[in-house]
């Protein structure tokens, strides 16, 4: 018998983290015990909440955040002050507590190469690099992990990520802090302080490498023009919008 369907399906909340200040990591299994479909490193499921009238919230992709090979699935969620249903499942959504979701979907997924991967991540951008890092595990690709974030205040999937780099020699990891806190050491906490630029990206970044990205609109904005001033092929040119609608092209 197949596991996908069509629409949404009842998935319960086995575990929740809190990540840092705003983001909250949902671990989820489907609510009939079946087993889930395995996502391409990069992919999204769509949740809805259910409400208390019998209705449910509107739908929001979230990107699975976690290793495919796992049985569950997991999405890291930052909560938005004013937005609908992050706030909903940051604040309401608990263990035990059931939420609807999608089968994974999007063309933002991790192609076979063995050319240097460089994934960069900006925030809560970071979510679709963790899985696509992870795909590298045990190979002898060479991954140059970038992650872009204000300070330690917001260092979602700190203790995960260095243990992930620990423990795979393939895997570099640079950490950007673009507002360190007082107490935040350069080489201890972050590796460079202010916003990625197109010279930091010349000098650190290798011209024959695949390239995927997501975050902020500006940041990306930065990193597309920086890696087409580099000469970089656009089809070595990946990302993902978390808001759709804008053009970082331009
Ligand atoms: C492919 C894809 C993958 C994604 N993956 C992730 C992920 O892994 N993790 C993640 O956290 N997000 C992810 N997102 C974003 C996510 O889908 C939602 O867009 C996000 O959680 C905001 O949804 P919301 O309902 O909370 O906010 P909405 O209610 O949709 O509001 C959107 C924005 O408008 C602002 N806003 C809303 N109402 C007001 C108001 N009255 N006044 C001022 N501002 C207002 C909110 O602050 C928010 O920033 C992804 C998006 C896409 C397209």
């Amino acid at each position: 018998m197949s596991n996908v369907w069509k629409g949404y399906k009842d998935f319960i909340v086995f575990d929740k983290k809190q990540e840092d200040e705003l983001v909250t990591s949902f671990y989820l299994k489907a609510a009939d015990g079946a087993e889930l479909p395995k996502h391409i490193p990069g992919q999204f499921i769509a949740i809805r909440v259910p409400l208390e009238d019998g209705k449910y919230s509107k739908a929001r992709q979230y990107t699975l955040s976690m290793d495919s090979k796992e049985d569950y699935y997991r999405v890291s969620i930052k909560r938005e002050a004013e937005g609908n249903v992050s706030k909903l499942l940051c604040d309401t959504v608990n263990v035990g507590d059931i939420i609807q979701g999608s089968i994974p979907m999007g063309r933002f997924v991790l192609k076979d190469g063995d050319s240097p991967l460089v994934l960069i991540g900006g925030g809560i951008g970071i979510t679709p690099m963790l899985s696509m890092a992870y795909a590298t595990v045990g190979t002898d690709r060479k991954v140059k992990l970038i992650y872009s974030l204000a300070n330690s205040k917001n260092h979602s999937f700190e203790d995960e990520i260095n243990e992930l780099v620990k423990n795979n020699d393939n895997i570099e990891l640079t950490t950007i802090f673009t507002r360190p806190l007082e107490e935040d050491k350069l080489g201890e906490d972050f590796d460079f302080k202010g916003r990625i630029n197109a010279e930091w990206m010349k000098e650190n970044l290798p011209m024959d490498g695949e390239f995927y990205f997501c975050g902020p609109i500006e940041f990306m904005r930065t990193l597309y023009k920086g890696l087409e001033a580099m000469g970089v092929k656009k089809d070595a040119i990946n990302y993902e919008l978390f808001a759709p609608g804008e053009d970082i092209t331009k």
